[in-house]
């Protein structure tokens, strides 16, 4: 391959940032992972650029070059600096040598060449730099046959993997992160050593870990991550709950169907459909509460009762322990996982419009996503099974559509509301109050009444009759 990659870099950035750095006198190149996109002609928003030199002072100069009111973000301790240009973000760093201690994912840093700084890269891939000095412009620097890894689609690290892998342990969630993004394969040594030190990503923080999870997650086909993280132990220690979904167990000749390929299935199934990352979380913990509610019972075969319930009160545990976020994301991957199973309940029964309107009040404005997660969940080899359940989901659908349009569920606000039913029999804030108000919401979710205040009140002195209440003034 021609190693001239000059026309790579013919934008004005590059242009300029040569130059500043032919005045300061300061070795520069862009290297890492803007390469490696720049080759593997996919987008990139980073430009790392590397100097035998002051970062700090290459960037200021570069900044105030590309446009005086560029505003350039220092950090002194680390001698970087970074700033945006035409929302491409920039970042200068004087190149640097690394060395490791045992406890720490923090390296002791001094000053080096551009071939220190591509030594302490993760992979081949990510070492490759592009000379921005004049004298060679443009030509490629490649120690480590990056560019052919590139073609081969390998993930390899440029020094010995277990030395790379024990100095930071990061690498291995990012060498799984690569490998599922860009469809590359992690070669045997690289593999096998991840294997060697999974135990090390004790010391990784877990923000770090999470970061590289959600990359995964948004990949074309994350059960590529995942199957690699079980293949190398990972899994275990990260997320123990997914892993023990694995396996299958066989009493008097009857099995089940392991929960663990069928989640990987149901994740890559959902990936088309959505680009939310916490349903496609969702899709991951489904059915992540199976092995604790297996049951086997004699002539019904395996049971897993309850599973959806008990899966949403273990999502908190996990979102803590993983620090994914406790919030409306969490609540919502909960309540996903405690709903998945009532639309194909629905759809193997009549559908019936009280049975729909009761869905949609409960999964409210994430009715599609629930609908999306269940289409997802569907992944029986028998195609005319599938097919019944999809044209009944397609059923549900409909259904759902027409009674969101007569009812309007979805956002259920009572049509009676609590101070008028107190004001209308002179009550104080009391247990027959919660009664008859509950009472009109279970006679419009199961249709008796339309959801309009008139119906409603009418209801609701049918209601207070019943229970002996008196209109104020009677
Ligand atoms: P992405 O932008 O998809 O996260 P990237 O490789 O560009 O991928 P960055 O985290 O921005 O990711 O890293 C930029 C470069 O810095 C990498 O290409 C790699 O050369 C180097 N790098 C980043 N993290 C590490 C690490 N933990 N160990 C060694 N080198 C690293």
């Amino acid at each position: 391959m021609e190693n001239n990659f000059s026309k790579y870099i013919n934008s004005e950035i590059f242009k300029v940032v040569s130059a500043q750095a032919g005045e300061l006198g300061f070795e520069t190149y862009v290297i890492g992972g803007y390469v490696r996109d720049l080759i593997l002609e996919r987008p990139s928003k980073d430009i790392d650029i590397v100097t035998i030199g002051n970062g700090i002072k290459l960037a200021k100069q570069v900044a105030q070059k590309l446009n005086r009111n560029i505003r350039v973000n220092i950090f002194k301790n680390f001698g970087t600096a970074q700033f945006k240009y035409n929302d491409i973000e920039i970042e200068f760093v004087g190149a640097r040598k690394e060395s490791y201690r045992k406890d720490s994912r923090k390296p002791v840093v001094e000053d080096g060449t551009v071939e220190d700084d591509q030594n302490r890269r993760d992979f081949t891939i990510n070492a490759l730099a592009i000379s921005l000095n004049a004298n060679n412009f443009g030509a490629l620097i490649d120690p480590f046959g990056g560019v052919e890894d590139l073609n081969r689609k390998i993930i390899r690290t440029p020094l010995d993997p277990d030395i790379t892998f024990d100095d930071d342990p990061l690498r291995m969630m990012r060498g799984i992160r690569f490998a599922t993004q860009l469809k590359f394969k992690i070669e045997k040594k690289t593999l096998d050593a991840i294997t060697r030190n999974c135990e090390r990503i004790s010391i990784v923080s877990k923000e770090r870990i999470v970061d590289e999870l959600n990359k995964i997650m948004m990949s074309e086909k994350p059960s590529v991550g995942f199957k690699l993280m079980d293949n190398t132990g990972l899994l275990e220690l990260i997320m123990p709950e997914v892993a023990a979904l694995k396996g299958v167990d066989v009493v008097d000749g009857v099995g089940h169907k392991d929960n663990f390929m069928h989640t990987l299935k149901v994740l890559d199934r959902i990936v088309p459909s959505t680009q939310n990352l916490w349903l496609r979380w969702a899709a991951l913990f489904h059915d992540v509460a199976k092995p604790l509610t297996k049951k086997y019972v004699d002539g019904l075969g395996w049971t897993f009762h309850g599973h959806n319930y008990v899966g949403s009160k273990i999502i908190p545990r996990i979102f803590r322990r993983v620090k994914l976020p406790l919030n409306d994301k969490m609540k919502f991957v909960q309540k996903m996982v405690n709903l998945h199973m009532r639309p194909i309940v629905l759809s193997e029964e009549e559908v019936t419009d009280s049975a729909v309107r009761r869905l949609l009040f409960e999964a409210g404005d994430d009715i599609d996503e629930l609908m999306t997660l269940c289409e997802a969940d569907i992944t029986s080899k028998n195609e005319v099974k599938v097919k019944q359940y999809l044209s009944n989901f397609k059923l549900v659908r409909e259904k759902l559509k027409e009674i969101e349009e007569k009812d309007a569920v979805r956002n259920f606000q009572p049509p009676v509301k609590g101070e008028e039913i107190m004001e209308v029999f002179g009550l104080k804030p009391c247990h027959e109050v919660g009664i008859i108000k509950n009472a009109i919401k279970e006679a419009i979710l199961d249709g008796e009444i339309h959801n309009n205040h008139e119906e409603a009140y009418e209801f609701m002195l049918k209601k207070a009759d019943e229970l002996g209440l008196k209109l104020v003034g009677a």
